[in-house]
């Protein structure tokens, strides 16, 4: 029996959260076990424990996006017994068992090797989180974004995806811009590396197609009117990457940012990206991430708070990221 949060779907169609011992032969189909040491409390694992957001498919569910652990019972000759792997996505907490339990059983496909530099609770304090942020840099670098081009602006900033992306973009020596609607953290995105701060609420209402040039590019949390109002900010040439819904998941603009200043507008998935891609993320965060910064981004909580926390997160009470451990 191992301990871990449940998600059963009432009567109503509400979702019911609970803390639960499951049997190990009610596991889902998996040719590896894995011992979770990590999980995390994401965005998406928020919506799916209070219910607010459909992220579950599939009920009853153990939610929880991210794991990191060690491999106990295993047929793959890729994860031997006592590898140490991460999985991040590939529906785990929407369409299979996740990270939010003592014990996980999936297909060996999902996992990725743990790198060496990285502890396996770096590798959860990053997480989704910092993996997204970093393929959202990636992605600006790869449509031709330099660090001489001008500022980045990172929206959601002092969440989770914005605080790596901060936090990347500055090591690598780009002037980074942070949106928030806690101006009240400033300080701590400055030391993440922000050289500028600005109030949310100048990009979270409906704005003119066309609006003075700012950024040469943009890595967006929040989507809604934030994502047009920062597509009609962007200079000429620019590239934005959308990875998030905090804001909402419209996206009420008009062609012009596209055919009047060439601007690009990159989609970022992290749940079913390529194993290459999850490799290339995964090395340059082993090489760049500033180990002190995690102390300073993630903070530890068990199991047995997760549920609260799901609804403060809800709330835009959290900031930075959650790492459950699943021994307390
Ligand atoms: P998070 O830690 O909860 O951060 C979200 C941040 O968005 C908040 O901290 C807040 O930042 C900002 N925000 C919240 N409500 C807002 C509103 N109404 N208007 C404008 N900004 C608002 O979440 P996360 O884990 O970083 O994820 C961020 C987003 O990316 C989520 O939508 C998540 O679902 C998405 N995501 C997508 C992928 C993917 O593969 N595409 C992967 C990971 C996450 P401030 O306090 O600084 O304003």
């Amino acid at each position: 029996m191992f301990k871990a949060i449940m998600l059963r779907k009432a009567e109503d169609g509400s979702t019911v959260a609970g803390i639960e011992m499951v049997d190990a032969v009610d596991l889902p189909e998996g040719d590896v076990e894995v011992q979770v040491a990590y999980s995390t409390l994401n965005y998406k694992d928020g919506l799916a424990i209070t219910g607010r957001g459909p992220v579950v498919r599939k009920w009853p569910m153990i939610p929880g996006i991210d794991l990191a652990g060690t491999v106990t019972k295993s047929t793959s000759a890729d994860f031997p017994e006592g590898s140490e792997v991460i999985v991040n996505g590939h529906g785990m907490g929407e369409v299979h068992w996740g990270g939010l339990a003592q014990v996980a059983r999936l297909p060996a496909a999902w996992l990725t090797s743990k790198p060496e530099s990285l502890s396996l609770k770096d590798t959860a304090s990053i997480g989704t989180a910092g993996y997204t942020a970093m393929l959202s840099v990636l992605a600006l670098e790869r449509h031709g974004i330099k660090v001489d081009d001008g500022p980045i602006l990172v929206t959601g900033a002092n969440g989770g995806v914005g605080s790596f992306a901060v936090a990347i973009l500055a090591r690598r020596g780009f002037e980074v811009h942070a949106s928030t609607g806690r101006p009240a953290e400033s300080q701590r995105l400055q030391l993440l590396g922000a050289s500028k701060v600005i109030d949310r609420a100048e990009l979270s209402e409906k704005g003119k197609p066309l609006q003075k040039e700012q950024w040469a590019g943009a890595v967006d949390c929040v989507g809604s009117h934030t994502l047009a109002n920062i597509c009609a900010q962007t200079r000429y040439g620019g590239v934005v990457t959308a990875c998030g819904l905090a804001q909402g998941m419209d996206f009420p603009t008009s062609v012009a940012p596209f055919i009047l200043r060439g601007i690009t507008l990159v989609g970022i998935d992290s749940v079913y990206a390529s194993q290459a891609l999850r490799n290339e993320a995964w090395s340059c965060l082993a090489r760049e991430t500033d180990r002190a910064l995690l102390d300073e981004i993630a903070d530890t909580v068990g199991l047995d708070d997760c549920i609260d926390l799901a609804h403060k997160l809800m709330s835009g009470q959290v900031k930075g990221r959650i790492v459950v451990d699943l021994a307390i």
